[in-house]
């Protein structure tokens, strides 16, 4: 099997089988102390599935959703370790220029994405991120950095949506649909135990089907676009030198490369968000 094989198992919440709702991913109700289990329980999966692939392979999980300390440390498979906490590096992604290959775990669709579960472009003060003029979510910026570092994302999870979203951005990536979406806080779900059987038997195939280092989603320099849901949104990231105001709601920043742009909008997230 020779050297061990790195993975990136990056997990968030609103696309985890069963959640719908936001107090189902909102630390501090009843829901989330149960659904907490269920990401938990869909991470395992991924991580036996990466065992599957290969029996030395190095999951490293890292908690991706809110406060990014969601996981249940106990509960996860002992094969892998966990990154916990924020603020950190590369964000959901922490990590991601290390390992052979990338998963998304319980991803949600983009900001503005019709009909689909809980869909956000990283806080609700951002109604939409455009790269180079292509609107991005979560699934994209985060893939996007990967493939900068010539790490593919091989498999992403969530609504149908979700699954949408990530092929049209990712070619060949395989998804697996854990649930449908009715509306923005409604689904139809798999039940959580055929959710993870799911994921646990696609990972090692999406792991085996991966063939070389993708191409880059954005090469060379990148023009930030920012669209703020509010006017009063747009000014506190004015404070970052080179930051222009390009509409009412709108900020631009023209960044030198791909992962200068992924910081700069997580930036424009940190100022703009207490304003909302
Ligand atoms: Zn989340």
């Amino acid at each position: 099997m020779g050297v061990a094989v790195r993975v990136l198992i990056s997990v968030d919440m609103e696309g985890i089988a069963g959640v719908a709702v936001g107090a189902d991913v909102a630390p501090g109700t009843p829901e989330y102390e149960r659904n907490r289990q269920l990401m938990t329980a869909e991470a395992s999966a991924a991580v036996r599935g990466a065992c599957a692939f290969a029996p030395d392979v190095e999951s490293v999980v890292a908690d991706a959703h809110g406060p990014f300390c969601n996981l249940l440390a106990a509960d996860l498979d002992p094969r892998a370790t966990l990154v916990r906490g924020r603020p950190r590096p590369h964000g959901m992604v922490t990590g991601i220029e290390t390992v052979r290959a990338a998963i998304f775990i319980g991803y949600h669709g983009r900001a503005g994405t019709p009909t689909s579960v809980l869909s956000h472009t990283i806080h609700p003060c951002i109604a939409d991120v455009r790269c180079n003029g292509r609107s991005l979510g979560e699934i994209g910026l985060n893939a996007a950095l990967g493939a900068f570092h010539g790490v593919p994302t091989v498999l992403v999870s969530g609504d149908d949506t979700v699954a949408a979203e990530a092929r049209d951005l990712i070619p060949g990536v395989a998804t697996v649909e854990v649930k449908r979406a009715l509306g923005a806080r409604a689904t139809e779900s798999l039940h959580p135990a055929e959710a993870c059987r799911r994921i646990e038997t696609a990972v090692p195939a999406a792991l085996a089907a991966r063939s070389g280092a993708p191409a880059p989603l954005l090469a060379g320099p990148v023009t930030v676009e920012v669209d703020l849901l509010q006017e009063a949104m747009a000014e506190p990231p004015l404070l970052v030198p080179g930051m222009e105001r390009r509409g009412p709601r709108t900020v631009r920043y023209a960044a030198p490369d791909y992962p200068a742009a992924f910081d700069v909008v997580r930036l424009i997230a940190v100022l703009s968000g207490p304003a909302g």
